[in-house]
């Protein structure tokens, strides 16, 4: 047995979301959306199941979706990308792992940054590499360029850099990306970007990926996934896009842990990174509409939620809001007392986490966001009972 795997906890957002299942609690924890839903991509997905193959589609994926997402984020990016620089896999939690897998030599360093999302550190360590992880600066997500430098040796191979960012809902500096990119080629590093949340950017601004940087293009692994994309996660369809030498590599790691994704959802994603950029974009505004819902409903609690720029979470700041509890015993006290469930931020640190954060998914329908404020409301107002 892997002691790696053996002495791991459960993820906080299974074991968060079993807890809200117990308590009959609201589910702010998790990120998944209760809607918009696409029912045009959703029929494509049930017809291709009658109507085409239901047989092995290619290892890399179906050509029409590769081209989809590459056409898509020349639409969106302004990035050129050929289709043959696209390989489908099962979910971004896939192309994360067969990326690592793929690039990481034994005794290879990955410079991580946290809050950093969960799959990164174990994913780094089964591979054979050895995490280096550096705090970003909380709560605006900037780089420490000292820190940076100094975590840099002779066996620094890869970084893995996620933007936007889960939890903060931070987006990159432009600074920041000129920095990374400017160090990825004094050093020759390949960066594993992980822009998951790359369509759900709020507030009139544009996703740049940092291999539209100069000098990026060859040396990044741009992952994305159409579960966030399309708000439907449980389809669990990513991609890894990435230059011929390196994408030729990724698919090898790829052929021997998934082999391939369900045909009919990447006809079905096919159509709709074709057909329906507006669908996206109305969704982003009904997510932008949710977001200033839970963060003006959080502030006139009296609490102090931080600037969301992008993804479906906003954290609140306990310690500026005046609550004296760390993050974990917050979330524990409002799924109990509140039935509420959020995610504590502390979750995503690999060691001396930050626990003055927590962080709330605002992709819910309004009655929801306006049951879960009215039930933190109520146990707020009994002294004591939340605040210390
Ligand atoms: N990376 C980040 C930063 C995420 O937030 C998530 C999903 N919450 C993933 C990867 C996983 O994506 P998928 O469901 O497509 O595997």
């Amino acid at each position: 047995m892997n002691p790696l795997f053996r002495d791991m906890p459960t993820t906080i957002f299974e074991a968060m979301s079993a807890r809200a299942r117990a308590r009959g609690a609201i589910n702010l924890g998790q990120g998944f959306p209760d809607g918009p839903r696409c029912d045009r991509v959703i029929a494509a997905a049930a017809r291709a199941l009658e109507e085409r193959s239901n047989q092995y589609p290619p290892a890399t994926g179906l050509p029409e979706l590769r081209g989809a997402v590459a056409r898509w984020y020349g639409r969106h990016q302004g990035l050129a990308l050929d289709p043959d620089e696209v390989v489908i896999t099962s979910g971004a939690t896939e192309a994360l792992a067969a990326s690592l897998l793929a690039l990481i030599r034994p005794g290879d360093e990955v410079l991580l940054f946290a809050p950093l999302y969960d799959a990164y550190l174990p994913l780094v360590e089964r591979a054979g590499g050895t995490a280096k992880v550096l705090r970003l600066a909380l709560p605006s997500g900037r780089i420490d360029r000292e820190a940076f430098d100094a975590a840099i040796g002779p066996a620094t191979r890869l970084l893995v850099f996620n933007d936007p960012l889960n939890p903060l809902g931070t987006r990159a500096h432009p600074d920041d990306l000129a920095f990374l990119a400017e160090r990825c080629a004094a050093h020759d590093l390949v960066a594993i970007c992980d822009e998951v949340w790359e369509a759900l950017v709020y507030d009139g601004g544009a996703h740049r990926s940092l291999m539209a940087c100069p000098g990026m293009r060859e040396r990044t692994v741009k992952i994305g996934s159409a579960g966030k994309i399309f708000g439907l996660t449980g389809w669990k369809v990513g991609w890894m896009c990435a230059a011929p030498p390196l994408a030729r590599v990724l698919a090898k790691a790829h052929q021997f842990l998934t082999f391939t994704t369900p045909p009919n959802l990447q006809w079905a994603l096919a159509e709709g990174l074709e057909n329906e950029d507006a669908w996206i974009a109305t969704a982003r505004d009904q997510h932008q509409a949710s977001r200033d819902v839970l963060s003006g409903g959080l502030a006139a609690l009296g609490l102090v939620p931080l600037p969301s720029a992008a993804t479906y979470f906003v954290s609140v700041d306990l310690a500026a809001s005046g609550i004296a509890a760390d993050d974990t015993a917050f979330c524990e006290a409002i799924i109990d007392r509140a039935g509420v469930a959020a995610i504590p931020v502390s979750a995503f640190f690999a060691s001396e986490p930050a626990t003055h954060l927590v962080r709330f998914c605002f992709a819910k329908e309004r009655a929801t966001l306006d049951a879960a404020l009215a039930r933190l409301g109520e146990a707020l107002a009994v002294p004591g009972l939340l605040r210390g």
